[in-house]
């Protein structure tokens, strides 16, 4: 069924059960498109998602003869890929699909006035309608893809994601720019909730990855330039100052990590010499050399949950505490511990449970108010005062005490910035590197082909930056495993006889898509452009159109918004 056809538009009308049918008057925006120019068929469905509602999509397109298919019902953004897929399936190019959303911009935004959002549902799909009479097939360009992922980054995520790709038939190359593999794990002493050494748990993983042929392992090595894209990218490595290495990759896992905050001038650290962090507590307990304390003073949130700046909660600040307290009990039973926090965040019922196992073992928790924080003065005999406005006591009191943890958050490596620029993926307002949605692509970057995991994300235990790791290998693997990948259809064009070659949309892209060709104008790689329409509105020539969202088809739809007769 071509697009050259008689138009047979059929438009199916969702009621997502109660979402739109209960405020929208479902069938009489039917009738009305049954009355729009080449509709030849109209239905409504209680959910057509439903393997129902996709099943009448197929049977319509068939009886019909339909060529055209417009689904109105919730958000393109999340339904799009399921209707468009059911289109196919029965045989109508799949950008031959339009989609209206009564739901989120209709009858959820106009509630409480169901007659209007019954008129606007009927706009809505009045522009549908326009625009499907002027939709053209598209065809998706297809590629080769090269079977070798890329990690950046040597520690338990980028070794953990490595050894699952490996594992599953793909050559990796790990980019470690320490000259060992390991990453924060190193530095630690025991992995809660299990209480297991970070050094036992490392050197499996380490000697896995070594032993693993099909796993490269470059230490004290940076990338320096990547270019291509999803399944053909050309990354360029440096070794220490001088070697320099090209490698063609598939696939790009970031499991860069994080680094910890110093919290310089804040309760006293660097002032007094028994003011530490959480982080130099591990290796003092690792490497056995904390001398038996009299009391402990710990205080949470240092440097995070701040009003700006850094508003997040670290997660592992907590439970790090906890851990190293009762560590610490266990060494040196009648040391006095107190664990001064604002909101104890022990989620999930492992860590819940060593919470109440260092309460049982009468480590005592004080409660905070961010308006009166804790201050460390220097007391008798070298050791420290602690002050604090007990919130549930509400009163002040003094603790004297040999040593002051402060719990501080991760943040992002100093080179994250430049990274990111390299890959051309975005970081977030933290800085962390940020994944394309946070709830459909979590480990996905806006990028095709580049996925992120760990800490490098955001803040995040080796649980669960294991688990995350394995999440970005599955990822990763998929186009590797396919061989052959369809791209993106929906790209701009350029017109190459209306480009002055002034170079705006060649800045402008997000993706890097646009470079000036030996003519001067600019030229666009299809398989790169993600179709965001950014270089078409910026373009001051109006040199560029974009495939799906053409000037024409855009007129047609705002015309019909405004009630115009269809042209
Ligand atoms: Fe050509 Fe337009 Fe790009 Fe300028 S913005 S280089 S005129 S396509
Ligand atoms: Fe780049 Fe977006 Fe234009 Fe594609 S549509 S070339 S991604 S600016």
């Amino acid at each position: 069924m071509g697009a050259n056809d008689e138009v047979r538009i059929g438009v199916f009308i969702c009621h997502c059960g109660i979402n739109i049918g209960g405020i929208v008057n479902v069938p009489k925006v039917v009738e009305y498109a049954k009355k729009l120019p080449d509709v030849v068929y109209a239905e409504d469905n209680l959910y057509t998602c439903s393997s129902v509602g996709i099943s009448k999509i197929k049977e319509g397109i068939k009886e019909h003869n339909l060529n055209r298919v417009i689904v109105a019902s919730c958000t393109p953004r999340t339904h799009e890929p399921l209707f468009r897929s059911a289109c196919e399936e029965a045989g109508v190019n799949k950008y031959l699909f339009e989609m209206a959303n009564i739901r989120d911009q209709c009858s959820w935004a106009h509630m409480h006035e169901p007659e209007k959002a019954t008129e606007k549902a009927k706009d809505l799909v009045r522009m549908a309608v326009a625009k499907a009479r002027k939709l053209k097939p598209q065809e998706e360009p297809e590629i080769d893809v090269t079977p070798s992922a890329l990690v950046i980054g040597g520690g338990i995520s980028g070794m953990t994601a490595a050894l699952c790709l490996a594992n599953q038939g793909f050559e990796v190359h790990i980019v470690e720019k320490e000259p060992e593999l390991g990453g924060m794990l190193r530095h630690l002493h025991k992995l809660y909730p299990t209480m297991q050494d970070a050094s036992e748990r490392l050197n499996q993983v380490v000697n896995a990855v070594k032993s693993n042929k099909r796993i490269k392992v470059l230490t004290s090595t940076v990338v320096k330039q990547v270019k291509g894209f999803i399944g053909n990218f050309r990354v360029t490595v440096e070794k220490g100052k001088s070697k320099t290495l090209n490698l063609e990759i598939g696939t790009i896992v970031v499991a860069t990590g994080a680094a910890n905050f110093e919290p310089i001038g804040m309760y006293g650290y660097k002032q007094f010499d028994n003011v530490i962090t959480q982080f130099q507590l591990e290796q003092l307990l690792k490497a056995r050399q904390l001398e038996r304390p009299e009391r402990v003073v710990m205080i949470q949130c240092v440097g995070a949950r701040e009003e700006k700046g850094r508003t997040y909660c670290s997660r592992i600040c907590c439970m790090t505490a906890i851990k190293n307290a009762t560590l610490i009990k266990e060494l040196f039973p009648e040391a006095e511990i107190y664990i001064l926090f604002r909101d104890l965040q022990t989620y999930g019922k492992e860590y819940e449970t060593c919470y109440l196992d260092a309460r049982s073992k009468f480590i005592q928790f004080i409660k905070y108010v961010q308006e009166r924080p804790p201050e460390v003065t220097s007391g008798p005999s070298g050791k420290l005062v602690v002050k604090i406005y007990d919130a549930l006591l509400n009163s002040e009191i003094e603790i004297p005490s040999d040593l002051v943890v402060l719990s501080t958050p991760l943040i992002p490596h100093e080179d994250t910035k430049e990274l990111s620029q390299i890959l051309k993926v975005s970081l977030g307002p933290h800085g962390f590197f940020f994944e394309a949605h946070v709830k459909l692509r979590p480990i996905d970057f806006a990028t095709d082909g580049i996925y992120v995991c760990g800490t490098a994300h955001s803040p995040k235990d080796t649980a669960e930056s294991v688990s995350q790791a394995f999440g970005v290998a599955s990822r990763a693997a998929i186009p590797m495993a396919v061989k052959r990948l369809r791209t993106e259809a929906i790209t701009a064009v350029v017109d190459e006889n209306l480009c002055s070659g002034c170079g705006t949309c060649v800045k402008l892209c997000p993706y890097g898509a646009i470079e000036k060709d030996e003519k001067g104008v600019a030229r666009i790689t299809q398989v790169v452009c993600k179709g965001c329409g950014v270089c078409a509105a910026s373009c001051p020539e109006n040199a560029i159109e974009m495939c799906h969202f053409t000037k024409e088809q855009v007129t047609a739809q705002a015309l019909a918004a405004l009630g115009r007769p269809f042209a």
